[in-house]
This record gives C-alpha cells, structure tokens and sequence, in this order.
C-alpha cells in the first residue's frame, strides 16, 4: 500500500533532519498519526541528526552489554599439553567466571625442570596486573625466604631456581576465597604443571593452597612437619608470605619448614605419609 506523509509530519521529519523522498502519487493516504513519533521539545531534537537504519532484532539478553559473558568448557587434553600448549590453555580459559574479571591470567615462572616447586593460592592484584605470581609484598618476603636456603627465581639451575604456580590462575574479585568449582576447573592446569616441572619437593603456602591440594579441611598448624604428597611428590606445608607479614613471629616456624623441606629434597628427611 502506497502512503503519503501529511503537511505535519513532513515538517516534523525535516526537524528531526530527515530528508523525504516523497513518491508522485498524489491520492495516496497519509500515515497515521500514531505511527510517528511523540513530538520531543525543540532544543532536544534540533542539534540531533536522525540516522534512519535497517531495524535490528532486539538484542538477547545474553548479548545485552550488562549480561555477563557466557562460559566455555575447559580446553580438552589438558592432561597431555606440551608447556606452550598448556601456556595457551590456561591463557583463553573461560571455564569459570573468574576469566570475566582478570586482566591476565598468571601461569607461573621458573625453572622447567626445578626441583622445588612453590604453590601458592591465587594471583593478587599486582599479580593481575602483571601476570606473575608473587610479585607483591608477599613476593618479597617469598624471595627472601628462598634466598635463605640458597633457591630464586631468578635464572639458574634446576637446583637452585624454582618454580612458583598458585592454584588459580586467575585473580578471584576481592582477592576472596576461591569456590569449589573454580579450584576444580583449574586444578587439572596445575597438575599438568607439576607433571612437566616433576619437582623433586613441593612447597606448598597457605591454607588455601596446602588444603586444596592435599584435599583436606585441617588447619596449616596440624598440617606443618610431615611430608605429605601430591600426585607422588613430596609435599611440605608452610605459612603463606602474607600471613608472615602479618605474624612475624611465626617466621621462625616458616624457618623449620624450609629446613625440613630442605631434608626431604637431599633425602635425609621424612617420607611422605
Ligand atoms: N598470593 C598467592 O598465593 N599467590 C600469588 O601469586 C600472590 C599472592
């Protein structure tokens, strides 16, 4: 059906800046009125050009700007990546919500074959921002504790320069406590991990990180001077760097942790339980 606008909305398309190409017929009916817009105030309308586009389908909610992003399964295979396969794994992981909020995702540093490997909880807010684990003031404090028993992470040999990872590679908002089901999507990263590095000891930092990894709910001071293990390796539980910075008077139990990791690596100490 063919339509014809009427004086008053012409007048008021060419306000809004539209120009009308207006067909030859002249017996043809003007649009209804309830067809065109509510007329707006002038100094509203009159500085806006009006682009006439093909109409869109409204958008779906998951596609709406506020809807979070939608998650994705976790890279098959993981089990048997190579490290840059693993590296890239990790990097586009979307398994968790986590992923939403991170800057970068933080893999881990090290020697490839380290014989001690250092499990920490999870990337902080520098550690987002940089994509390294324990780069903060627990860091520090991290680094010195190795350099007190002849280990950094600063290139050297597989005796002497370890290798850092947390549990998550991904910073949890707040730095909360990880959930479950972020621990269980991201585990099977850190095993692969642990796999490739085969760490002759893991040193493992804080209550978050000892208990995700040995599976328990006991607390760091029932936990402290056995050998545990993980998947086979020999596992030491420490204080994590923060909490040290926070009670340094249990920087001398941290000392004995050392030591007996220490003696369990040179193979004078304790087999795992
Ligand atoms: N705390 C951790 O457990 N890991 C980090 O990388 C930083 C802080």
């Amino acid at each position: 059906m063919s339509a014809r606008w009427s004086d008053r909305q012409q007048a008021m398309l060419r306000e809004m800046g539209v120009t009308l190409w207006l067909p030859p017929q002249t017996d043809a009916m003007p649009l209804p009125e309830a067809a065109m817009p509510e007329p707006v105030p002038s100094e509203v309308t009159a500085p806006v050009p009006v682009r006439m586009s093909r109409p869109v389908a409204a958008p779906a909610e998951a596609n709406s700007p506020s809807a979070p992003r939608p998650l994705a399964a976790r890279p098959s295979g993981v089990a048997a990546m190579d490290w840059p396969a693993l590296r890239e794994a990790v990097a586009g992981c979307e398994a968790c919500g986590l992923c939403r909020g991170r800057q970068n995702t933080v893999f881990g540093v090290g020697h490839a074959q380290a014989q001690w490997m250092i499990i920490g909880e999870a990337p902080g807010e520098q550690e987002d921002r940089q994509g390294e684990p324990f780069v903060g003031k627990a860091g520090q404090l991290l680094d010195n504790m190795l350099c007190a028993v002849g280990l950094t992470r600063a290139e050297a040999g597989p005796e002497q320069q370890v290798y850092i990872a947390n549990v998550l590679k991904c910073r949890p908002p707040m730095n909360r406590n990880p959930e479950p089901q972020e621990v269980a999507q991201c585990e099977p990263f850190l095993k692969r991990q642990v796999e490739l590095v085969a760490p002759k000891l893991i040193l493992a930092m804080g209550r978050f990180a000892v208990q995700s990894i040995l599976q328990t709910g006991e607390p760091i001071g029932r936990l402290r001077g056995r050998v545990h293990a993980y998947h086979g390796v020999p596992v030491v539980v420490t204080y994590h760097p923060a909490y040290l910075l926070r009670n340094p008077a249990d920087k001398a139990r941290s000392w004995d942790d050392l030591c007996l990791a220490r003696a369990v690596l040179r193979g004078g100490g304790p087999v795992p339980a």
